[in-house]
């Protein structure tokens, strides 16, 4: 179990096994976060943009 919280509203939000890139989304905002870092259980997460570009073509 680790940790951290929401870059955008501060919240803490748990992750059983965190994984660096697994997008997760913040239960207080709907955020969609990122993990970016993991040290020890403390997760860093970072705002994943949406450009509202379209995947592929
Ligand atoms: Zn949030």
């Amino acid at each position: 179990m680790a940790k951290g919280n929401c870059p955008e509203c501060d919240a803490e939000i748990e992750i059983n096994d965190p994984v660096i890139r697994e997008v997760t989304e913040c239960p207080e905002c709907g955020a969609e976060l990122e993990v970016v870092e993991i040290k020890g259980n403390k997760i860093k997460f970072s705002v994943v943009e949406i450009s509202g570009e379209d995947w592929g073509e």
